[in-house]
């Protein structure tokens, strides 16, 4: 199996450099990630400048673009052949509910699937500083195995948050919904040398539907939370009513 791998915390993350050691053995590992952490950076793609990779002692790639990019880049062009399969994280922090929207994990995940890839996106779920990395690992790994033996199905991303733990302390893989948060913390001002305010972006919420079914609650109880997710945005529900109340309309 030919298996890209990025992450939006960086070429020099250790959650990078976890899942690499993880996954080796299921075949030929490339890894082109950012050459800083790129955290929050959703899908964006870098038109306004040229992308320039360089390879580092451990072989992997760094990039000055956005996960996104590090993913289109490898799969259009950089790389000879096109990988089998792309893996984004062990990123340092979980992915849960709404945090899927700006997650630069995710969307490295979301442009592999995209490109007409299987993609799964990690994400360790705890405080810092993170210890468990194999943990998490050990996840993809048994992921690959199932993959290996039936694949995923099309169009699918699969979001997986574990949490922070040993893996004797691991209760198992379980299959979730997204969860939400509600709105985010306020940003929060401060003052530069010259006396301009500046701000830095807040916390996210606090979890507002974490219950039963959920990735929040599926991680809270020890689980490793395996989302199914897709890109389709429209909530086809109210597709039919959004028709009616336009005939209405001026
Ligand atoms: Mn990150």
């Amino acid at each position: 199996m030919k298996i890209l791998l990025s992450n939006d915390d960086g070429v020099f993350a250790p959650g990078l450099s976890a899942l690499a050691a993880a996954v080796e053995r299921f075949g030929t590992v490339t890894v082109v990630a950012p050459d800083r952490d790129r955290s929050g950076a959703s899908n964006s793609l870098t038109l306004d400048c040229p992308l320039r990779v360089t390879r580092h002692d451990n072989g992997f790639f760094g990039t000055n673009g956005t996960p996104t990019d590090c993913v289109h880049l490898a799969v259009t062009g950089m790389l000879e052949e096109e990988p089998d399969i792309v893996l984004s994280g062990i990123n340092a922090g979980g992915n849960l509910g709404d945090d899927v929207l700006y997650s630069g994990t995710v969307a490295a995940a979301m442009e592999g699937r995209s490109l007409g890839l299987p993609a799964i996106a990690i994400s360790l779920v705890g405080e810092r500083p993170f210890t468990h990395y194999a943990t998490a690992g050990e996840v993809v790994a048994r992921l690959l195995a199932r993959i290996g033996e039936s694949g995923l199905p099309a169009q699918t991303i699969l979001n997986v948050n574990v949490p922070d733990l040993p893996l004797d302390q691991l209760k198992g893989l379980k299959a979730t919904r997204l969860g939400n948060r509600h709105k985010a913390e306020p940003v929060v001002p401060g003052t530069d040398p010259r006396g301009k305010t500046l701000y830095w972006i807040g916390a996210a919420g606090p979890q507002q539907d974490g219950g039963e079914g959920t990735d929040f609650h599926a991680v809270a109880e020890g689980w490793a939370s395996i989302t199914p997710i897709h890109v389709d945005l429209t909530r086809h529900e109210v597709l039919a009513a959004t028709g009616r109340w336009l005939e209405g309309a001026p």
